[in-house]
Parts: C-alpha cells; sequence; structure tokens
C-alpha cells in the first residue's frame, strides 16, 4: 500500500449532501470496496450520546434539536480521528465538514496528505422529507435499515428504530440548517478541480455506479496532474 506522502498516495474523500442524501449509504459502500475508514461524525457522535460520555451530554440537546454541534468540538473530533493510524492512507468522510469554518480546518489538517476529493450528492427537497420521515436505523449497530427491512437490521438482527431527529419538525429544522451552514460549502469547493456534483435522486446501486465513477474520474486526474 502506498505510503502517506507517495504519489498518488491518499484517497481522501468528502461526501457532501444534505440529510437524506444517501451520504452515509454511499459512504459505507465506497469505504467497503476502497478499503478506507468510513468517519461518520453522526456516528461518533451518536455513540457518544448512548455511552452517555462528557462529549454526548454536551451533544445531546443539540442533535436533537437539529442544530449544528460547536465547530471546536467537530473539528477536535475529526482532528483526533484522521490522527489515528487508520486514516493515513486515506478516508471516507461523512457528515464533516458541514460548515465553511469546519472545510476550512480540514484543509489546515490534511495539507499534507493529498487533496480533497468532494463528492456532492443532490436530492430535491421533497424526496428528502419523504426519505428521512420513513427512515429506519438499527438500535443496536446504527447502520441505516434497506427500506424493504420491516422490523430486524440486515446486517447485525438488531430492532429498528426511529432516529430521534427523524421527527418532521426536526427534519425540516435540519434541512433549513443544511441550507443556512452547509450549502455554502458547495461554492467552496465548486472552483476545485476534485469535486463532482451526483444526483442522488437515483436508485442507491446507481448512485454507487456514479460516485466510484467520479472518484475515478478524479484520481485518474490527479495522477495526470490536472487536479487541485
Ligand atoms: P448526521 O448523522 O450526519 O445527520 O448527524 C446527526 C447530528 O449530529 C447533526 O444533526 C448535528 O447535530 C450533529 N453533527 C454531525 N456532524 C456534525 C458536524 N460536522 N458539525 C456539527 N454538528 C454535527
Amino acid at each position: 500500500m502506498a505510503r502517506q506522502g507517495d504519489s498518488p498516495a491518499a484517497i481522501n474523500v468528502v461526501m457532501l449532501g444534505p440529510p437524506g442524501a444517501g451520504k452515509g449509504t454511499q459512504a459505507e459502500q465506497l469505504s467497503r470496496r476502497r478499503n478506507l475508514p468510513k468517519i461518520s461524525t453522526g456516528d461518533i457522535l451518536r455513540e457518544a450520546v448512548h455511552a452517555g460520555t462528557k462529549l454526548g451530554r454536551a451533544a445531546r440537546k443539540t442533535m436533537e434539536a437539529g442544530n449544528l454541534v460547536s465547530d471546536d468540538m467537530m473539528i477536535a473530533i475529526v482532528q483526533d480521528r484522521l490522527s489515528r493510524s487508520d486514516a493515513r492512507c486515506g478516508f471516507v468522510l461523512d457528515g464533516f465538514p458541514r460548515t465553511v469554518v469546519q472545510a476550512i480546518a480540514l484543509d489546515r489538517m490534511i495539507s499534507e496528505r493529498g487533496p480533497i476529493v468532494v463528492l456532492d450528492i443532490v436530492v430535491p427537497q421533497d424526496e428528502l422529507e419523504r426519505r428521512l420521515a420513513t427512515r429506519k436505523i438499527c438500535g443496536t449497530c446504527g447502520s441505516n435499515a434497506s427500506p424493504d427491512s420491516t422490523d430486524a437490521c440486515e446486517k447485525c438482527d438488531g430492532s429498528l428504530i426511529t432516529r430521534v431527529d427523524d421527527g418532521i419538525e426536526i427534519v425540516r429544522e435540519r434541512l433549513k440548517v443544511y441550507q443556512r451552514q452547509t450549502k455554502p460549502l458547495v461554492e467552496f469547493y465548486s472552483s476545485r478541480a476534485n469535486f463532482s456534483s451526483i444526483d442522488g435522486n437515483r436508485a442507491p446501486e446507481i448512485v454507487t455506479e456514479a460516485v466510484e465513477a467520479a472518484l475515478d474520474a478524479v484520481i485518474g486526474a490527479t495522477r495526470r496532474g490536472v487536479a487541485s
């Protein structure tokens, strides 16, 4: 495997997109196919809430209201996670960055590790609301349930539950927060050569193919030395 600093080296992927766009599902696919750690800040926070740690106690109310946890806290969490050895050759970030401040911090954190590939998954608002209102996750392992599952997780057989923040009022708040605080990241990243916009309003396996193709294109361009 390539060492950090070698060229071409790390595949540093950021999955961008609103809640319900399928970032988690696609990040998981990429993680498995490319053997990269999936780093979901939402999962890290939910685990902390579940375990009742100091971080979890600090973040719980903010998450349940559909708002964003502070930039300082999130940047510290991601900095710590990216310093682990499994992330040295790349990673798939799901749910971070969510603000321009976080994006600037991420650029700084990985300035020595090769470019970030940004994949922006685009889905219309009414479809996002529909997905989030019907979404279930596994209460044991936290993974998203497929729309066909009814009562048990396909991975670990745990019971399926609705996320506390997937109630319709909170969903609308989260989508507003996305528009206000996270959508500006599209402009922040879109002028870079390694940015791709992907139509997420399709079956997950079709979106996966598009994600793979976009990533291959960016990696190819990087190897030819045209991406920045
Ligand atoms: P997610 O599972 O990505 O939808 O995240 C669930 C919740 O965790 C969000 O609604 C926020 O409250 C919080 N959260 C996750 N990632 C971040 C982040 N990068 N910045 C701020 N808050 C976050």
